[in-house]
C-alpha cells in the first residue's frame, strides 16, 4: 500500500482511432505526463503504423519515460479507406475486436491502471471499466454544443423532429434543444440526426454512448467556459462533474518547458500523415493576411464536381490560397476534366499540398481566412489564431459547430450544405475584404478569451489542475 501511494497514478487513454480524436487525446496525454502521471496511450495497430512510418510522433513521445504506447486491432481490413462517413463500420470493428483486446490488456497491464480516460463516443469503455472496477472519465473530442444535441436525441425523437421527413423545410427552427431554441435549424442538426430512419445505426450509437456519460466518473471537454458556458450549464444538470480544459493545443503550449514552447505548434500536430512543410516557405513569400487556407480535415471526402466548384470559387475570388487536398479525399466520378483556367489560376495564386502543419499554418502572419469543414480541432485552432472562418461542414458535430461560428460567435460565415462557385467566391471576398473588419474584431476577442482560459489562473488551466488532483486521489 505504501509503495502504491508513492508511485504516480497510472492512466490509460483510449481514443476513437481517427485523426481528430487521436490528436486531441495525445495532447491530453502529454499534459498528464508533464504533470508527473504515468500514461499508457492505446493506438489502433493501423494508426500506430502510420505514426511510425510517416511522422516523428512516436519518437517525440519516447523522451517521456512515464509514457508508453500500446496497440490493439481496430477490426478493419488493412486496405479499408478509413475516410468518409464510416463511423458505423469503425464502431462494429471496435466492438468485435477492440473491446475484448482492451479488456485483456487492462487485466494484465502493470502497474495496474488507476483510471481510464476513454473517448466518450465509445460507450463500451465505460462498461469494461465498470466490470473491472476501474473508474472511467470520458473525454469528448466534439464541441459541447453538439454533445448536448446528442444528449437530447430522445427528446428530438419524441417531438417528431427525428426522423426527418422527405419534404422537410430544412430552415425550420428545431426549438426543442434547451439553449438553442432561437437559432438551431433542422439543417444545423448533427449529420447523424438528419436521418429518415430512426433505426439508423449512427444515430443509435451516438445517442446511446452520449446518454451513458452520466454514469462516468467525470466528463472532459476540449472547450472553455467563455466559449460554451451557456450550453455547459445545461449539460451540468445531467452530468455534474465536468472539466473544461481546452483549447488543449493552447494549454499544452502554456505548460511545455520554456525551451520547447516555440516548437509547440510545428511539432505537436500528432498527425497521421506526412507533413509537407514546403507550404510554410510559400507562405513566407506572401503578403500579410492575404492567403485563404483551405482544409477539410482528415475524413471529409468530396465529389469531383464539388472539388471543381470550390476550386473555381477560389480562383475566381482572385485571392491567394493554400489548399490541402488529401489524395484519398476525392471520390466517385463526374465533373469535367480539370479546365486549363483552374490550372493556370492555381499556378498564379495557389499552392496545393497533401497535408500541412495546420496549427503552424493558422498562426502564420500570411493567413487571412480559413475555409474549413468545421471539425472541432480545426475550429479551436482557427479560433486561437484569431482567423475568421468560412464553414463547409461534412458530418458529425460539424453542422452544429458551423452554426455556432456563423450565428452565435460571429467568427465567420456558414456556407453549410451549399457548394457553388459563386457562393465560395463571394464568401472568400467577404471574409478577406468586404466584411473583414467585423469578423476580425470578434475573432480577436475570442482568441484573447481562449488564451486567458489556458493561462495560469484561467478557467481551463485551473480545471486541468483539478482533473489531475482528482486522478491522484483515485490512486490513493
Ligand atoms: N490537420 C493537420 N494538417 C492538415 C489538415 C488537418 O495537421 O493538413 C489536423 C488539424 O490541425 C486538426 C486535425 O488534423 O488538429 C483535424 O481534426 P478536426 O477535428 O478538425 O477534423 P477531423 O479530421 O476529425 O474531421
Amino acid at each position: 500500500m505504501e509503495d502504491r501511494k508513492q508511485s504516480p497514478p497510472h492512466v490509460l487513454i483510449f481514443p476513437f482511432p481517427i485523426q481528430g480524436h487521436v490528436n486531441s487525446m495525445l495532447k491530453l496525454a502529454e499534459l498528464l505526463v508533464l504533470a508527473g502521471l504515468k500514461v499508457t496511450f492505446i493506438n489502433s495497430d493501423h494508426n500506430h503504423d502510420r505514426l511510425v512510418r510517416f511522422t516523428d510522433v512516436v519518437a517525440r513521445f519516447a523522451k517521456y519515460p512515464s509514457f508508453q504506447f500500446r496497440t490493439v486491432p481496430d477490426g478493419l481490413p488493412d486496405d479499408h479507406p478509413r475516410a468518409g462517413d464510416m463511423v458505423t463500420e469503425i464502431f462494429d470493428g471496435l466492438i468485435v475486436k477492440t473491446k475484448p483486446a482492451l479488456r485483456d490488456l487492462l487485466v494484465v497491464i502493470r502497474p495496474p491502471v488507476d483510471c481510464i480516460i476513454g473517448d466518450g463516443i465509445l460507450g463500451f469503455v465505460l462498461d469494461v471499466g465498470q466490470e473491472l472496477k476501474i473508474p472511467v472519465i470520458q473525454f469528448r473530442t466534439i464541441s459541447s454544443c453538439c454533445f448536448w444535441v446528442y444528449y437530447v436525441i430522445p427528446d428530438l425523437i419524441e417531438a417528431g423532429v427525428i426522423p426527418i421527413s422527405g419534404n422537410e423545410d430544412m430552415d425550420r427552427l428545431v426549438k426543442v434543444v434547451p439553449g438553442m431554441e432561437s437559432f438551431l435549424r433542422i439543417r444545423d442538426l448533427p449529420s447523424f440526426c438528419q436521418t429518415k430512419n430512426i433505426e439508423d445505426s449512427s444515430l443509435q450509437n451516438v445517442a446511446m454512448a452520449t446518454r451513458k456519460s452520466s454514469r462516468a466518473h467525470a466528463l472532459i471537454f476540449n472547450t472553455f467556459e467563455d466559449l460554451e458556458g451557456p450550453i455547459l450549464s445545461h449539460i451540468r444538470t445531467e452530468c455534474p462533474k465536468i472539466y473544461t480544459i481546452g483549447p488543449l493545443h493552447a494549454q499544452l503550449k502554456t505548460r511545455l518547458p520554456e525551451d520547447q514552447k516555440n516548437k509547440a505548434s510545428s511539432e505537436s500536430s500528432n498527425s497521421l500523415w506526412a507533413v509537407d512543410r514546403s507550404c510554410i516557405s510559400w507562405l513566407d513569400q506572401q503578403e500579410k493576411q492575404s492567403v485563404i487556407y483551405v482544409s477539410f480535415g482528415s475524413i471529409t471526402v468530396m465529389t469531383r464536381e464539388q472539388l471543381i466548384e470550390i476550386w473555381y470559387g477560389l480562383v475566381n475570388s482572385k485571392r491567394r490560397f493554400l489548399w490541402i487536398v488529401r489524395p484519398d479525399s476525392v471520390v466517385g466520378h463526374g465533373g469535367e476534366d480539370i479546365p486549363q483556367e483552374l490550372i493556370e489560376g492555381t499556378k498564379e495564386r495557389g499552392y496545393l499540398v497533401d497535408w500541412a502543419p495546420q496549427e503552424e499554418v493558422l498562426a502564420h502572419w500570411a493567413i487571412g481566412g480559413f475555409l474549413t469543414h468545421s471539425g472541432w480541432n480545426s475550429t479551436l485552432e482557427s479560433l486561437v489564431a484569431g482567423v475568421p472562418m468560412i464553414c463547409w461542414p461534412y458530418f458529425a458535430d460539424q453542422q452544429v459547430n458551423s452554426r455556432y461560428v456563423g450565428e452565435v460567435w460571429k467568427l465567420g460565415l456558414d456556407m453549410k450544405d451549399v457548394c457553388d462557385r459563386n457562393v465560395v467566391e463571394r464568401m472568400v471576398n467577404d471574409i478577406m475584404e468586404e466584411k473583414r473588419e467585423e469578423f476580425v474584431k470578434s475573432a480577436r476577442e475570442m482568441a484573447k478569451l481562449a488564451k486567458e482560459s489556458v493561462s495560469v489562473g484561467g478557467s481551463s488551466y485551473c480545471n486541468l489542475d483539478r482533473l489531475i488532483e482528482d486522478i491522484r486521489l483515485m490512486s490513493l
